[in-house]
């Protein structure tokens, strides 16, 4: 089997060498997938994963727009369409000067299995722009999104690809974007997610892919007769999906301790309550702060700065920044601290060496794929709603999150379960991921 894994992965290699972020989420995949195609007869000669892990089109194109000086500054634009075999393209945008197509086609990978696992109809795509959003204008950051999509607009629709947010793309973002696609398409549909409730937008969806993470942990957790309640939690993170793992895991009577950015971390042994995240949420996406004036305004709380969280006693970390944000010397520090639960908001925080760590200590480990899902899945609801013109109230929509959630974690029991009842959630909601997109590739034929 090992072979035959290593052949695969040489061949992906041999195509994609210098795109190591998306080679370490092919790999995850193939270790897990490619047993499971072996003993299905079915995918026999059908070189589905080999299919699987070539885009369907990669867009790049160049983004020139004028800065408040005056300058005319260039950036790059992407749009990966990675697989439409159950659904059009779905994905969220990043901006952040990381961006590259690395980054976005292993997000795009990921998105793929992610959006399967969800149930609802959706392919998966990833977007976004080594644009930086950190220290610009209101304005700038219009004239970016509107450069932007004057050229993106071509390539999406509400039957073709939905693009929502991501890592520096929020409602501000999404805002302009729709404005720019509106006006050049001359029409009013819903091809972005994220919108504001006035023109289109879901309740829930900001809530919720870390409301999701947190749900995703409480189902780990019943699997062992035991909740959040009372745990400690540690959030890396304080942008969109750490804000509302927090509220979520303070809301089921946890005490979340940490919070961080690119510049460190705060801990506040007492806890963010709902007091403090409201004064983290103004901080972060009204006057667009750093996390260290946290203890400007609550001087028991320390920040340790250029530090990631990991060295936190906790119970359970929810990692919700950004990719390999957490490695294998800070995993084994998080075991031997104790921790029993890993939910990742983010996409692929933890290191291929992290997760075998995990793996080994037999804690509860679930993978970006599975336990950030709730933020695609209210997307698709978003979605629905666009398509039938109504609104569902919030307890509507976070009800069939929950529920979304839950048959997520179903799923990865299926086919995740080993013999000794240990639930490896890597493998489940691979190959449970795997499943659907593959069997609709199947039935299309080789297109
Ligand atoms: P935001 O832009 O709202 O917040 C990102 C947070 O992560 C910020 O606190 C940022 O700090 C921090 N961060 C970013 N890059 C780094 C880095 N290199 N080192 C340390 N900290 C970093 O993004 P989101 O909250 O939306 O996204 C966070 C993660 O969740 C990403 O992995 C994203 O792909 C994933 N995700 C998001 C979904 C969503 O619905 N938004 C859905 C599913 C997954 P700073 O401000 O200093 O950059």
């Amino acid at each position: 089997m090992k072979n035959k894994i290593d052949a695969f992965l040489d061949l992906v290699k041999e195509r994609n060498g210098n795109e190591p972020e998306f080679l370490q989420a092919v790999e995850e995949v193939a270790e897990t997938v490619i047993p499971y195609i072996v003993s299905q007869k079915i995918y026999s000669g059908k070189n589905i994963l080999l299919r699987m892990v070539e885009p369907e089109r990669v867009l790049m194109f160049r983004v020139p727009w004028v800065d408040d000086s005056g300058e005319i500054v260039v950036n790059r634009g992407y749009r990966i369409q990675m697989n439409s075999a159950i659904g059009p393209y779905k994905g969220g945008l990043r901006f952040h000067p990381s961006v590259n197509l690395s980054i976005l086609k292993f997000l795009a990978f990921e998105q793929v299995f992610k959006n399967a696992l969800t149930t609802l109809p959706m392919g998966g795509g990833k977007g976004g722009s080594d644009f930086d959003p950190k220290g610009k204008s209101d304005d700038e950051i219009m004239r970016f999104c509107h450069a932007f999509m004057a050229e993106l607009c071509r390539h999406i629709g509400p039957n073709t690809d939905i693009p929502a947010g991501d890592i520096g793309v929020g409602g501000r973002e999404i805002g302009f974007l729709f404005g720019m696609y509106k006006k050049l398409r001359n029409e009013f549909t819903g091809v972005l997610t994220g919108k504001g409730m006035s023109w289109g937008g879901s309740l829930i969806r900001p809530e919720a892919t870390g409301y999701g993470t947190v749900y995703f942990a409480q189902s780990m957790l019943e699997t062992k007769t035991d909740t959040l309640n009372g745990k400690t939690v540690v959030v890396s993170g304080s942008g969109n999906v750490a804000q509302y793992a927090c509220e979520k895991s303070t809301q089921l009577g946890a005490k979340v301790v940490t919070l961080s950015d690119s510049s460190g971390y705060i801990y506040d042994e007492e806890g963010i309550d709902a007091d403090k995240l409201a004064f983290v949420m103004d901080l972060k996406n009204v006057k667009r702060g750093r996390i260290n004036e946290y203890v400007e305004r609550y001087p028991s709380a320390k920040f340790f700065s250029g530090e990631t969280p990991w060295s936190v006693k906790c119970d359970v970390a929810l990692p919700c920044a950004t990719q390999n944000e957490l490695n294998e010397e800070q995993a084994k520090t998080l075991l031997s601290n104790g921790c029993k639960v890993i939910s990742e908001g983010a996409n692929m925080p933890s290191t291929p060496e992290a997760v075998h760590a995990f793996q080994a200590a037999k804690i509860l480990y679930a993978p970006g794929k599975a336990s950030n899902a709730g933020g695609v899945a209210t997307s698709g609801l978003e979605m629905s709603q666009n398509s039938l013109r109504i609104n569902w109230t919030r307890e509507e929509v976070d009800e069939r999150l929950k529920n979304i959630m839950s048959d997520i974690h179903d799923s990865c029991i299926q086919f995740g379960k080993q013999d000794d009842g240990y639930i490896d959630y890597v493998k489940g909601a691979n190959i449970a991921g795997f499943v659907k997109v593959a069997d609709a590739m199947l039935a299309q034929g080789v297109v």
